[in-house]
């Protein structure tokens, strides 16, 4: 079985580079439900949420994509846009919103973290890892965790230790990774640093602890 990256929109190569890097394990590009169902992991990487759940509605793997992140035997890791698709809930900014593909107890509010123009850098404090050093969060139109379900089993990997964008409201503080089970999200983009602590974390952490 297959640690997949879907790779209808954002992100993908930079995932795929990565956990081809990180482990002999084959790493698939995900675009068709025949290809979904070679995996056992998925990665969802940042883009454009709305452009990868209309593509995912058209090319019939909406339904698919649910039941896999849905699954508790599979393992699924949402980085920014991949977190939003994650969520039970998204706040909408337009009219019609976008399909979700759920699997997570979270409710979020897209594009929070600000525009394009207020993307941002910040150290990430994380006790998980292999070492204790921060993680360098990028943020890029990031969605802020607004809240989760209590005693769902969540519990939060890194937290932001300063209010980094004026007028964003995090009512959960600034939580910004998250883990449920098997599934994983984080608000910023691991992939576009040389840091693969947090893709080591998701690989021998989760994908190798699957039953
Ligand atoms: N704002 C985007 C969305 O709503 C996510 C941005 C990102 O993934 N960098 O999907």
């Amino acid at each position: 079985m297959s640690i997949g990256v879907l790779a209808l929109q954002g992100a993908f190569l930079e995932h795929c580079d990565i956990l081809s890097a990180i482990t002999h394990q084959p790493v698939l590009q995900v675009r068709t439900t025949d290809e979904l169902s070679q995996c056992k992991a998925l990665v969802i990487p940042g883009g454009e949420s709305t452009t990868m759940s209309l593509v995912a509605n058209r090319s019939g793997l909406l339904e698919p994509l649910r039941e896999f992140c849905n699954d508790p035997s599979k393992a699924v890791w949402g980085t920014c846009a991949g977190m939003i698709l994650l969520a039970k809930e998204a706040s909408q900014t337009k009219k019609g919103g976008q399909e979700l593909f759920g699997g997570m107890d979270i409710v979020v509010n897209r594009n929070q973290y600000g525009s394009q123009v207020e993307s941002f850098q910040e150290d990430i404090q994380f006790n998980c890892l292999s070492t204790p050093d921060p993680v360098n969060g990028i943020f890029i139109r990031a969605p802020i965790l607004h809240s989760y379900e209590a005693n769902k089993g969540i519990i939060e990997l890194g937290c932001l230790t300063s209010n980094p964008v004026d007028h964003a409201v995090a009512p959960q503080g600034h939580v910004v990774a998250l883990r449920q089970n098997n599934k994983m999200c984080t608000s910023f983009h691991p992939e576009l640093t040389r840091d693969t602590r947090l893709h080591v974390y998701f690989v021998e952490h989760i994908v190798n602890k699957l039953g």
